[in-house]
């Protein structure tokens, strides 16, 4: 089915009840400065507060707003992802609820559109009110990200971006479980832009990213797109064990040819910790992966849908 909705926004939300209100009137601001046909649709990602109510409540009188009501917390990127599958614009926005990301940037992302870009991200030059502690740890991953995989992954771009119907639909193809959205969007190609801008700070509420959760999702990003982390052993462990054999040469001609008494049991703790060490880490990154196989062999749906609101499509299943 296709209608003549001309964007769709698509807006994760996971307990914003202190913002949600705010993000609305922006971004219906901002729309209707398009002139043309949008819809705004909104996932509730398992909120405990009243994110999906007050949604809910807007979508009765307002026929642009939609809401997706998950049956639980799937994830940010699942989120995005069921956001995605139910759009019906020709154009898809994606962004954060929090209004880090300022709504103004769409008529500009619009704009290279038009000109014929499918893919255009947002990409931070700065981010203000956020912990040093995050700002470093995130421009690490980026780069970190960068260095292990072949598929040009932009740094410091996050999610806030605009693609093509073309886009959406390639991206629908991909049924994997852990996903890094921005990574596969780098994956499928077409001719894709950046726009700079000042990230802000949160509005209101605290991050839904605590350090688990953002360890996770870096795991994502290098798992999908690189093997580098498990070839790492090779090269380490063929290291490691030329410099055992010389040293072993070392100690086996001061055994034959010196009076010299070899003192082993410190080095030689030293020595164990050091592999033992190395060795568990590398099966963790084993288990990275497999965990993921795995996961990809239940083949689970990536979500589950409790209710759906202005939805048109027959019986709430997203528009394929
Ligand atoms: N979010 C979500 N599900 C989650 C965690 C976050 O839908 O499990 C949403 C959240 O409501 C927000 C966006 O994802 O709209 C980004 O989250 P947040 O702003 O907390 O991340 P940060 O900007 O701190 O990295
Ligand atoms: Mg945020």
């Amino acid at each position: 089915m296709r209608t003549n909705t001309r964007y769709s926004v698509v807006v994760p939300m996971y307990n914003e009840e202190a913002v949600i209100q705010e993000t609305y009137r922006r971004l219906k601001a901002v729309m209707s400065k398009t002139g043309e046909a949008y819809e705004l649709l909104f996932v509730n990602d398992g909120s405990k507060d009243r994110s999906a109510e007050i949604v809910r409540e807007f979508s009765y009188w307002d026929p642009t707003v939609k809401l997706i009501d998950f049956s639980r917390n799937f994830g940010h990127q699942i989120a995005i992802t069921a956001g995605m599958d139910y759009t019906v614009g020709d154009a898809i926005i994606v962004i954060d609820a929090d209004l880090q990301d300022p709504p103004e940037l769409i008529l500009d992302m619009i704009a290279k559109w038009k000109d014929g870009f499918e893919v255009v991200y947002a990409q931070r030059t700065k981010r203000n009110g956020e912990s040093k502690f995050k700002k470093w740890s995130a421009s690490l991953f980026y780069r970190v990200l960068r260095a292990s995989t072949e598929i040009p992954i932009p740094v410091d771009t996050g999610d806030f971006r605009l693609m093509d119907r073309r886009v959406v639909d390639e991206l629908k193809r991909l049924p994997e479980n852990n996903r890094f959205v921005r990574g596969l969007v780098s994956w499928v190609g077409f001719r894709q832009t950046a726009l700079e801008y000042e990230r802000d700070e949160r509005l209101a509420g605290e991050t839904k990213y605590p350090l688990k959760r953002m360890i996770k999702l870096c795991l994502d990003g290098i798992t999908s797109f690189s093997y580098k982390p498990l070839k790492l052993a090779g090269y380490l462990g063929a290291m490691l064990s030329g410099s055992g054999f010389l040293y072993f040469l070392y100690v086996l001609y001061q055994a034959i040819f010196t009076d010299a008494t070899i003192k082993g049991w410190p080095s030689m703790i030293g020595v164990m910790l050091i592999f033992n060490g190395f060795v568990l880490l590398m099966l963790g990154v084993l288990g990275e992966y497999v965990g993921r196989i795995y996961d990809e062999t239940k083949a689970r749906p990536l979500y589950i849908v409790r209710e759906s609101y202005g939805i048109q499509s027959s019986k709430d299943k997203p528009v394929l």
